[in-house]
């Protein structure tokens, strides 16, 4: 199993250079691949491959005085550059993902090292350059197998250990107790509903932040391009964004870590976001929830721990069907709050009961995969929460 830990680094002002330049090297190859691909495809009707074709041009190009300074770097990155390309190429191909674009000197750049790679306790090394200082809080045991260097718009340095580690794998559970599953919907109004009728609303952190970020992005926007003041403008709103993300983060982790450790299974709906990011008032919120990264914390979180999350696909119209006699509504606009059942007369909270439906079929997919599923854990009737 590998494991990885980022650790901030410190680089004195000669490994600063250093590292610029080998950042440069690696965007260099990756700008060059992709412009040399393109351009066969569109001239040529030739297909190259940046991992067959462009990265055996390498070793020729170094050997090219106009190219020479490729020597410099770490050759492992530069090759890895090519092997970035072509999963982005991959991901174009097979999940119709966006065409691979230029990289910029001004967005986050990295480099990716495996040979001669070393930690110590405040230091790590990697290939061509003297040890850099690192604040490495605690040691993983296992091999070294890289280290990934970056550097963020803002001007920090960090490096990305993986480490090949022995872990016991945890057993997935066979029993589970039903009032242990909990069903999980991500709603507009708040971050998450789940089936006992809890809301947790969304922190929009983006959005408190956002005049914030505006008025820098004004600041810049006014600033004449290629001016001091610009740069300086544009390391204002970089670092904006970097709190955004940070905080966001922190409180992805500490939300998933509590669910996994309060429930055996979690049940949630597929979301089609990238459907949804198209209709722009939506947008915002979802980007804001950032419901990708919570659900892939949530996923490794639980699978350390043998529980299980189960993704529902869409087509199950949780919102519309009734969860006490699954009586199913035809139409229901997102204004939609909250509706009394025609067939039973129940009166739904639109989010908690789509909820206690995720809730519901997840335990019949439970058994269906063979794992035993205690008798009811009390499920509660949505009507409750419709009161206030
Ligand atoms: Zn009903």
């Amino acid at each position: 199993m590998l494991k990885a830990t980022k650790v901030r680094i410190y680089p004195n002002a000669e490994q600063v250079d250093l590292l610029n330049r080998q950042f440069g090297s690696v965007r260099f190859v990756y700008n060059t691949a992709l412009h040399i691909i393109s351009h066969r495809y569109h001239r040529h009707a030739q297909s190259l491959s940046a991992y067959h074709d462009i990265k055996k041009l390498l070793p020729i190009a170094k050997r090219n005085s106009r190219y020479a300074w490729l020597k410099e770097s770490d050759s492992v990155a530069l090759a890895q550059a090519c092997i970035n390309l072509d999963k982005a190429f991959k991901r174009f191909f097979k999940e119709k993902k966006g065409y691979p674009r230029f990289k910029s000197r001004r967005g986050k750049q990295s480099s990716y090292h495996c040979m001669s790679v070393s930690v110590g306790d405040d230091w790590i090394r990697v290939p061509k350059c003297s040890p850099i200082r690192a604040k490495v809080h605690r040691h993983t045991e296992g091999k070294l197998k890289s280290i990934t260097l970056s550097r963020t718009s803002t001007g920090k340095y960090y490096a990305s250990l993986l480490h090949e580690v022995e872990q016991p794998v945890v057993a997935p559970l066979k029993k589970v107790d039903a009032s242990k599953v909990v069903g999980i919907d991500m709603g507009l109004t708040h971050l998450l509903i789940d089936s006992t009728g809890k809301k947790i609303a969304n922190p929009r952190h983006t959005k408190k932040a956002q005049r914030n970020l505006n008025r820098k992005q004004q600041a810049l926007s006014r600033k004449v391009k290629g001016s001091a003041r610009r740069a300086k403008a544009r390391l204002k709103v970089a670092k904006a964004h970097e709190r955004v993300a940070n905080a966001r983060n922190d409180y992805q982790h500490k939300l998933s870590r509590q669910i996994v450790d309060d429930n055996q299974a979690v049940i949630v709906e597929t979301l089609k976001v990238s459907n949804m990011l198209k209709n722009r008032k939506l947008a915002q919120h979802i980007a804001d929830a950032g419901w990708h990264a919570l659900l892939s914390k949530l996923d490794y979180k639980a699978s350390e721990q043998g529980k299980r999350v189960i993704k529902l696909n869409q087509w199950f119209a949780s919102s519309k069907t009734c969860h006490c006699c699954g009586y199913k509504m035809a139409e229901m606009s997102l204004k939609v709050r909250s509706w009394r059942c025609p067939e039973c007369g129940v009166a739904h909270d639109r989010d908690v009961n789509a909820a206690i439906n995720l809730k519901q079929q997840g335990i019949i997919t439970l058994k269906a995969e063979g794992l035993s599923v205690s008798a009811h854990g009390g499920l509660r009737q949505s009507s409750s929460e419709v009161a206030a």
